[in-house]
């Protein structure tokens, strides 16, 4: 017998479960189907969740209800906001996390949720009716319908280990990897790429000698992820600090001919930013010795990852260079470092709601589109998810996210108008509107648009109107207490000397000057809380900087909403160079803001293509 559900998400990885979560909340009878219950939540390579950036997308993934950061609350063992002395903008929170309590987390949130029920199993092809999506059918021959499929399938896709000269097909260490999906992708006429990543090697705490070592601590309060946790509980451990040596690199470039990156075995391009050992030395040299991180995978694992030392070497020569860093002298290796080769498509071939333009009803997220990372996968996820059950709700809408107002924005959007060259990671340089889009901001920005479209509960809901009514009220509180000059210059605040009074709220834009700051002069401010005084203090001392970039954020946002037809004629626009119109031309922005961003654009370009936009019936 097939059984129907609404929606079905193929993955049980950070996008899938993020994904079938969207789903299940938006109410569509969803199903998970995945190799096996007990990876649901798996971290492939390293045990953190944030970061700058990839922070960001954890608060908006929470802001709109999404799993994440409540996971990585619960599985948190180190909490540290990064940039914590820097502006609000750049802040990036992140946790080290506890591998096994954020897997058990994740699957207990999935188990938990109504409307979503889960599937074991290879998911084998996709089916098709009339050039739409149908279901799915498995590699044991059970088959699933549902008019929309959202495909997460990671790492997966024809993956194939590299050890040296060594090479296993797999998903990930130890797992099959996914051979059907990549051939029904194919013929679909989708084009497909070849990615790789690595991972370090494993190494047993119990053998490395800590005292030799720096130690890198938590922060003393831990700011959770999730708008939603009250305290984090976890205990909250030490990382060693250390560094490679001569004679690490030395072995390293000895041997460099063995690396299955060097050795030309391996097709797929990497991440830059995130370099292998190998491409350090090669690239950057050997200066001073490159920094690692030894992190503790878990409170009751003596595992420890060795972050900054990813590595596709043999697993011999591992052994001999792991061992020429201090405090690894005597170290004993759990498990080689390894390189992955997978396929991902070219994100251009999605929309803005990550649905396949060729294959109406099925949509794609996470390292399948092109990028790395579990938070770029989990909002991708969440995106994937939500339209999912639009449409299988007869929606006929998308639900688009702006640059202007989310990171998760500005990935989508660049992913499906640019493509990849290399692994997607988010960075905040990424976003123009920075200041807007700060961590501490992301369910003011992102959680009424959640309500309105049925993807935040109402715990949350009432949560967060009950914050906006707090600073709302304090807020306007703050506006009607001031004070002159002389009284400000009395209790010893520098302000110019104009005679002109000034609000409680226009004091927070003097520098040094918070609620906490103001509560000498009015005893009331004691009661405002901690999180509504911290809201106030960003949005009293950026008041200038956030009304002046207003007026750009309205200027992007016109330029979203001017559509172009999916077969504009870019080859009759005189005065664009030919290269120009043939990168139009195969790119097709959806938008003129998605053309001025593209490679080449430039303002007289885009001032061309708005006229003829306009002249457009
Ligand atoms: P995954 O987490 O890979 O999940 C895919 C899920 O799909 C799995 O549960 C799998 O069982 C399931 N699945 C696949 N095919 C099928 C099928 N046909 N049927 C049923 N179920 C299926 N990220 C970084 O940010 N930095 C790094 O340094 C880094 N290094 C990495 C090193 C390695 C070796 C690997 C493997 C990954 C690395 N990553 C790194 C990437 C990070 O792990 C991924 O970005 C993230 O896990 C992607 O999430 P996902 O949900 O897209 O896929």
């Amino acid at each position: 017998m097939t059984v129907s559900y609404d929606v079905i998400v193929i993955g049980g990885g950070h996008a899938g479960c993020e994904a079938a979560s969207a789903s299940a909340r938006m109410g569509a009878r969803t199903a998970l189907i995945t190799h096996k219950r007990e990876t649901i939540g798996v971290m492939s390579c390293n045990p953190a969740i944030g970061g700058l950036g990839k922070g960001h997308l954890v608060r908006e993934v929470d802001a709109l209800d999404g799993l994440m950061g409540r996971v990585a609350d619960a599985a948190g063992i180190q909490f540290r906001m990064l940039n914590r002395r820097k502006g609000p903008a750049v802040r990036g929170p992140r946790t080290q996390a506890d591998r096994k309590l954020y897997r058990l987390a994740m699957q207990q949130a999935i188990e938990d949720h109504p409307n979503l029920v889960v599937i074991e199993g290879d998911a084998h092809d996709i089916m098709t009716r009339e050039g739409c999506v149908s279901g799915v059918a498995m590699a044991d021959g059970r088959m699933f319908t549902a008019p929309s499929v959202v495909l997460t399938t990671g790492t997966f896709l024809r993956g194939l280990i590299h050890i040296g000269t060594e090479r296993i097909p797999a998903g990930r260490v130890g797992e099959a990897p996914s051979q059907g999906l990549s051939a029904t992708l194919a013929r679909h006429g989708v084009a497909l790429g070849r990615l790789k990543t690595g991972t370090p090697a494993r190494l047993d705490g119990s053998t490395i000698d800590w005292s030799v070592v720096g130690r890198q601590t938590a922060d003393d309060e831990a700011v959770p992820f999730s708008f939603m946790t009250g305290r984090i509980t976890n205990p909250q451990i030490e990382c060693g600090v250390t560094r490679t040596t001569d004679a690490t690199h030395k072995i390293i470039a000895d041997n460099i001919h063995l690396s299955a990156m060097y050795s030309g075995q391996i097709e797929g391009v990497g991440p830059r930013y995130c370099p292998s050992i190998e491409d350090k030395i090669v690239r950057f040299g050997e200066r001073n010795g490159h920094q690692i991180f030894l992190e503790p995978e878990g409170l009751d694992d003596t595992t420890v990852y060795p972050n900054g030392i990813s590595t596709s070497l043999p697993a011999a020569v591992q052994e001999m260079f792991i061992r020429t860093i201090p405090g690894l002298d005597k170290v004993r290796i759990v498990q080689p470092g390894y390189a992955i080769e997978y396929d991902h498509v070219d994100p251009r071939e999605l929309d803005m709601s990550l649905e396949l333009r060729k294959l109406p009803g099925l949509f794609l997220a996470g390292q399948i589109n092109g990028t790395t990372g579990y938070e770029e996968a989990a909002a991708q996820g969440l995106a994937a998810g939500l339209n999912a059950a639009l449409k299988a709700g007869g929606h006929d809408d998308p639900y688009h996210f702006s640059r202007s107002s989310s990171y998760l924005g500005v990935m989508l959007d660049d992913l499906t108008s640019r493509g990849v060259t290399e692994p997607y990671r988010m960075f905040t340089s990424r976003a123009e509107y920075r200041l807007s889009l700060r961590v501490d901001n992301a369910d003011a920005r992102l959680t009424p648009e959640g309500i309105k479209l049925g993807l935040v509960g109402s715990a949350r809901a009432e949560h967060y109107q009950a914050f906006e009514e707090a600073v709302t009220r304090w807020r306007l509180r703050l506006k009607t207490l001031s004070l002159t000059p002389n009284e400000a210059a009395s209790h010893g605040l520098r302000i110019n000397q104009d005679g002109q009074r000034r609000s409680a709220f226009d004091l927070l834009s003097y520098q040094d000057v918070t609620v906490a700051s103001l509560r000498s002069i009015w005893g009331e401010l004691n009661d405002v809380p901690k999180r509504v005084a911290e809201a106030l203090d960003i949005e009293g001392g950026y008041a200038v900087y956030l009304e002046r970039q207003e007026s750009d954020i309205a200027v992007l946002r016109r330029d979203e909403s001017l559509r172009i037809p999916e077969d504009f004629d870019y080859a009759g626009l005189s005065g664009l160079s030919n290269e120009l119109k043939q990168k139009l031309s195969q790119q097709r922005p959806s938008s003129l803001a998605q053309a001025a961003r593209m490679e080449g654009m430039t303002p007289a370009a885009s001032a061309l293509l708005l006229a003829m936009l306009r002249k457009q019936p």
